[in-house]
């Protein structure tokens, strides 16, 4: 209908297009406001009412219990591996869990702030599962335990949560937030980069219990990476990313009309499904994680060359396949389908892959 590719980038990444839809038709007349949201004072009534009824979406979607504040902050996903330490060291330790890419970042950064314990990693196979988590060595006095819930370049995801043994569970969930239903509760926090799994780039979305909001942080702290800043202000303590919560709740909203997020999860399910069952019974084509930790959103997989691997991402992307190149740290190929890649952008890209396959035997 509009000519638009599948895209399998692995973010920003595709919208569903019901919501893109509405975005266009209210693109210059905002509801009779006569203006664009992009135009619009975050002081006035008509956008409170946007972020409000976001924020009470979001709630629902996930059945987020009273105690935990939903924040929207700028500085994407990257600005938190900072302000979790700096704002939820109380004792100065924390302990980490090493799947990947994204929680060695994560590690890296919180280094600078206080003590880390790295209590299990799966570096020894190229982060191509997910460690024992039963029973970790945690320090009585750690702040909490961090972990990367689904590694977006290793294609690795966690299944069952780590026993913290009673500790602060603190989850970056960017590549795989409301895939699935996600009992709030089994966290201290959550937060997500919200461009893979749900709107434009620019925002993140923090989920944190109250009580872990802290009155005493760091003066020298920018007030911007305060939890408190945001909880207190509802969000606005500054000029908000506008555009993107706007365009979140559209897609909170989208959720919510599907059937939430069991329907969701079952539909990504059936997705990923298409593509591993077509990896598991290929000659050429080859996942690289452990089927117990595949993700469903992020499939990495080669063909164990790198100019094969080379010649499938030109012709996918000449087939109109787009962003399959795999990340450096893992070679081949990556697809990447989020909540929005229809099962038909997964079928199509089996079929090409399929009849690469055949034709270069
Ligand atoms: N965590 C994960 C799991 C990610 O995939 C990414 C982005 N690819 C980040 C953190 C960093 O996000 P941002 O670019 O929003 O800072």
């Amino acid at each position: 209908k509009y000519n638009r590719t599948f895209n399998f980038s692995a973010g920003p990444a595709m919208m569903p297009e019901p919501v893109l839809e509405e975005i266009r038709d209210e693109m210059m007349n905002y509801r009779g406001s006569g203006m664009c949201v992009m135009e619009m004072s975050h002081r006035s009534k008509v956008f409170q009412q946007i972020i409000d009824e976001a924020e009470a979406d979001l709630r629902e979607l996930m059945n987020i219990p009273d105690n935990y504040k939903v924040l929207f902050i700028q500085g994407g996903a990257t600005l938190q591996f900072a302000a979790i330490p700096w704002n939820l060291m109380k004792n100065g330790k924390a302990v980490y869990v090493e799947t990947g890419a994204w929680s060695k970042k994560a590690i890296a950064e919180a280094k600078k702030y206080g003590e880390v314990i790295v209590a299990a990693s799966s570096k020894d196979k190229n982060f191509s599962y997910i460690p024992d988590c039963s029973d970790l060595d945690i320090p009585e006095d750690a702040d909490y335990v961090y972990i990367c819930e689904n590694e977006t370049i290793h294609g690795v995801t966690w299944n069952k949560l780590p026993n913290t043994k009673g500790h602060v569970l603190v989850s970056d969930q960017s590549s795989m937030f409301l895939s699935k239903p996600c009992n709030v509760s089994d966290y201290g926090m959550i937060y997500a980069g919200v461009q893979k799994n749900v709107g434009p780039a620019g925002m993140v979305v923090v989920i944190i219990r109250e009580d872990l909001i802290r009155e005493d942080i760091d003066p020298k702290m920018p007030v911007y990476m305060s939890y408190k800043t945001h909880a207190d202000n509802g969000s606005m303590y500054n000029t908000p990313n506008c555009w993107a919560i706007y365009c979140c709740g559209k897609v909170f909203k989208y959720l919510k009309s599907i059937g939430g997020l069991e329907e969701m999860h079952k539909r990504n399910i059936a997705k990923a499904k298409v593509i591993y069952d077509f990896l598991d019974s290929s000659k050429m084509f080859k996942g690289t994680v452990e089927p117990e930790f595949r993700s469903l959103m992020n499939i990495p997989f080669v063909t164990g060359s790198a100019e094969l691997d080379a010649e499938v991402v030109a012709a996918t992307k000449a087939a109109g396949y787009d962003n399959l190149k795999g990340h450096k740290s893992v070679g081949g190929l990556r697809a990447s389908v989020y909540n929005a890649m229809p099962i038909e952008g997964a079928q199509a890209l089996v079929e090409f892959l399929k009849k690469f396959e055949a034709e270069h035997k």
